[in-house]
């Protein structure tokens, strides 16, 4: 078993970047989809399959300026009480539609009674998203997804663990780096902001992984603001 634990330190300046240019790019990219769709009206058929590639291409640089976009969000603004139990259960119903075309099943287990944590809920459940549409899509065969949740002494501990391919040792070291992905349409930014996000709400994400069984990803959190 290969165990793997995260630091983000250097993510706040990656993130400031990501701000800058994603703005930048947002602006050109939204005149350049209004003119194609223009063009494509006007458009003789055989010319049509060269639209869908631009059109898929440019959503592609959308999904990954939108997720570029979450770093830039100001920092330690919206924390609010919230119930995290509530926040996973949503994310499971969301997930669930994919979930159902994966063969995948999810299984929640609550160790103890869970009290609400202080946090930016939509930053925490797109990390819940992040981490659990990976489980889903490295699940070829279908199986089940585990998550589990309890309280420990002032802290909440989330693991969510799949039946996929699992992450050889030499991968593990690169989860995280900003555009590093295996798959062929992957943007390899989902965990980059997960870490960030957790980063933020001074918790840690470790992750578990052995070759041909499966992933488990640990998220702890403080229950209380530690700041
Ligand atoms: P993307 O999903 O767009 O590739 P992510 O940042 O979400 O980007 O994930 C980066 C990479 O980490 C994935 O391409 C995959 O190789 C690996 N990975 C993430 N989660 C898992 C998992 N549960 N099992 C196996 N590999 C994973
Ligand atoms: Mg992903």
């Amino acid at each position: 078993i290969e165990e793997h634990l995260r630091k983000s330190d250097t993510l706040s300046v990656v993130g400031q970047l990501a701000a800058g240019i994603a703005h930048e790019i947002r602006n050109p990219m939204t005149a350049l989809k209004g003119f194609i769709q223009l063009l494509e009206d006007t458009m003789t058929d055989d010319h049509s399959m060269y639209f869908g590639v631009i059109k898929t291409e440019l959503n592609r640089i959308d999904s990954i300026i939108n997720e570029f976009l979450v770093l830039a969000k100001p920092q330690a603004t919206k924390f609010l009480e919230k119930d995290i139990v509530q926040i996973m259960r949503e994310t499971i119903e969301l997930l669930r539609p994919q979930a159902v075309l994966h063969n995948v099943q999810f299984k929640l287990e609550l160790k103890n009674d869970i009290p609400s944590i202080y946090c930016e809920p939509n930053q925490l459940k797109k990390v819940f998203i992040n981490i659990i549409k990976n489980a889903i899509e490295v699940m070829s065969n279908g199986g089940f997804i585990n998550i589990s949740m309890k309280e420990e002494s002032d802290y909440i501990y989330v693991s969510i663990q799949d039946e996929g391919e699992g992450i050889d040792a030499e991968l593990l070291q690169k989860l995280g780096e900003p555009f590093y992905t295996t798959k062929e349409k992957g943007t390899g930014l989902g965990l980059m902001v997960s870490y960030r996000i957790i980063d933020e709400h001074k918790g840690k994400i470790e992750v578990e992984s052995e070759e041909g069984k499966g992933t488990t990803f640990h998220i702890k959190l403080p229950i209380k603001s530690i700041s």
